[in-house]
């Protein structure tokens, strides 16, 4: 598997760049960020407080979730969501829940052997999620 990590602070172009590369390449991409996204706006959906931990993260191992090009949440279309100004604030206490974190690391792992690697973006995939990234880049 081989995976190229893309990591960078908000409006380093980081999404930008991952799409590209995994174009370029004809690699599969993965956004890691619009996961804990589509966990918060799942939480909002059903009334759940983000900061409610043990709540948040059964949520987390409970729901189906697709992340491509669209983002799918129980089979609704969240593409547009999950980028709102209140699901970007309901995020912060989501991806600070260790056990969520757990959850979707697992998922993003499943996701590599699926697709035998590719382009993956976001906080911790080249040092947690996958230390033997072939590439790991911070811009
Ligand atoms: O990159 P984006 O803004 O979509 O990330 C949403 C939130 O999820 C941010 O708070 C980011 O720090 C967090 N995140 C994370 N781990 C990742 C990807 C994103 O904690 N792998």
């Amino acid at each position: 598997m081989r995976v190229i990590a893309i990591d960078g602070p908000s409006g380093s172009g980081k999404s930008t760049v991952a799409r590209r590369v995994a174009e370029q390449l004809g690699l599969a991409y993965l956004d890691t960020g619009a996961m804990y996204r589509a966990v918060a706006f799942a939480a909002m959906r059903r009334g759940i407080d983000p900061e409610e931990a043990p709540t948040v993260a059964k949520l987390a191992t409970q729901i189906d979730l697709e992340v491509g090009d669209a983002v799918m949440v129980d089979g609704v279309d969240a593409t547009i969501e999950i980028r709102s100004p209140e699901v970007t604030r309901a995020v912060s206490a989501v991806a600070a829940n260790p056990e969520v974190r757990r959850e979707l690391v697992r998922r993003q792992r499943e996701w590599g052997a699926d697709h035998g690697g590719g382009v993956v973006e976001g906080r911790d995939i080249g040092s947690v999620v996958f230390p033997n990234a072939a590439v790991k880049v911070y811009l």
